[in-house]
């Protein structure tokens, strides 16, 4: 007999920031099949799926009560009976219930944590770990991008970029690719203790150090000192994520660094020197998140460096097709919540993948415990996972990949210099 749906309970917890989130667990056939936290972003990008939060005293506003009883009352009694392993039946479902295009109703939140507690109920049921259970033919590990250099709205330093990463390219495998990260890790710490203070060395939300810098040139400067010394300089491409929105004055049109206005020419032209005097291997929302055309004016410039769409694309079919019609960066950002369901979210890489483009699965920077888009990665055979530095809500996905790797054995493939395009 076919399995069901048998119970449905969402809960309020807490996220790595100490924020309230929503937890989704499932049951199938009377038994506990599934569980699953939905992160939060904060540099979040204008055309997400609207997260529901409770607003007023308790908890600062951000309570998640509201999206709990989106759970507990509208979805769960249409879910119940229903087969665990029906994942775009579920979340069309979802989409209907919600009847708005942003998960406005219900909340991008509560559909997310059902939609992913459902995915582990459907992998458990069909005897499955997770990323197996999405795609039969995942093997791909992918490069981790971790960001050593934090600024923009995950830290309280004054640096506008946001994200200054590493990728190991040259790693044997994900293990090796990690061992270098945290070794220029170490090294980077010693010279910002010695340049900056021990002060400087606390991190931001991700993870990565937060020292008092600005601007382009001192962190890819200080980075770069961490890397050669680390003897690894031949083995990783460096990474950023710009955040460009959050460093744009909305009301004059231009961009903020250091205190000097810059046009979107001369952005361009910033990251075309950078490019010039560094091996960078991805740079992600390089312009404000509505610019389109200067996307694809930087993408074709940039030609080889691998230019991802998060605030530009949130994850959503709509307007990953808008940026592909012109040519806007050539890589997503693959985040379930910012577009609510995982069919929605697995649609976007399957459509963004036919069109050429790149997928790099990420982190929010409000994560919890929950591993799942360590699975992910692999299902998707993504060759790219940004999921931070220090901090066990980042670590555990890197931990998780060291595990799955070990499950695969001799079918893993590293995605190492294929990292944009592994397959
Ligand atoms: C990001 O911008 O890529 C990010 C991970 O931050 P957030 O989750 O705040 O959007
Ligand atoms: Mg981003």
């Amino acid at each position: 007999m076919a399995s069901k749906i048998t119970d449905l309970k969402a809960r309020e917890i807490i996220d790595c920031r100490g924020f309230p989130t929503v937890e989704v667990d499932i049951w199938v056939d009377g038994e506990f099949s599934g569980r699953a936290d939905v992160p939060a972003g904060r540099s979040t990008g204008k055309r997400e799926a609207v997260e529901l939060r409770d607003g007023g005293k308790r908890w600062g506003g951000q309570g998640t009560l509201k999206a709990v009883q989106k759970v507990n009352q509208v979805i769960k009694p249409e879910l119940l009976g229903l087969d665990p392993t029906a994942q775009r039946k579920v979340d069309e479902l979802l989409c209907e219930l919600d009847g708005t295009e942003n998960k406005a109703n219900l909340g991008g939140n509560a559909t997310i944590g059902v939609s992913l507690a459902l995915a582990r109920a459907g992998a458990k049921t069909s005897g499955l770990p997770l990323y197996k259970y999405i795609n039969s033919n995942a093997h791909v590990i992918p490069v981790p991008l971790v960001n050593l250099i934090n600024g923009g709205m995950l830290t309280s330093n004054d640096l506008e970029i946001q994200e200054f990463i590493v990728m190991p390219i040259g790693a044997e495998n994900l293990k090796h690719g990690m061992q270098m990260c945290y070794e220029i890790n170490f090294i980077l710490h010693d010279l910002i203790v010695e340049k900056y203070g021990k002060i400087a060395v606390n991190v931001g939300d991700e993870g990565g150090f937060a020292p008092p810098m600005t601007g382009i040139n001192e962190p890819m400067e200080t980075l770069a000192r961490a890397v050669e010394a680390s003897g690894y300089a031949d083995e990783i491409v460096y990474g950023m994520d710009a955040a460009a929105s959050h460093w744009y004055d909305w009301e004059k049109g231009v961009y903020r660094m250091e205190g000097q206005e810059m046009s979107r020419e001369e952005v361009i032209e910033m990251y075309v020197n950078l490019c010039a005097k560094y091996p960078v291997g991805s740079i992600e929302d390089p312009l404000m998140e509505d610019d389109f055309e200067g996307h694809a004016i930087l993408t074709e410039k940039l030609e080889g460096v691998q230019i991802v769409g998060d605030d530009l694309f949130t994850t959503n079919l709509k307007f990953i097709k808008q940026g592909v019609e012109i040519g806007a960066a050539n890589a997503i950002l693959w985040k379930s919540n910012q577009v609510g369901t995982v069919t929605e979210a697995l649609d976007a890489a399957e459509f963004a993948y036919q069109a050429g483009y790149g997928v790099q699965v990420s982190e929010r920077s409000g994560e919890t415990e929950d591993t799942a888009i360590a699975d992910f990665s692999v299902a998707l055979n993504a060759g790219q996972i940004k999921t931070g530095t220090t901090r066990s809500e980042r670590t555990g996905k890197y931990n998780q990949l060291i595990r799955i790797t070990e499950e695969l054995g001799p079918k893993a493939v590293y995605a190492g210099k294929n990292f944009h395009r592994p397959i």
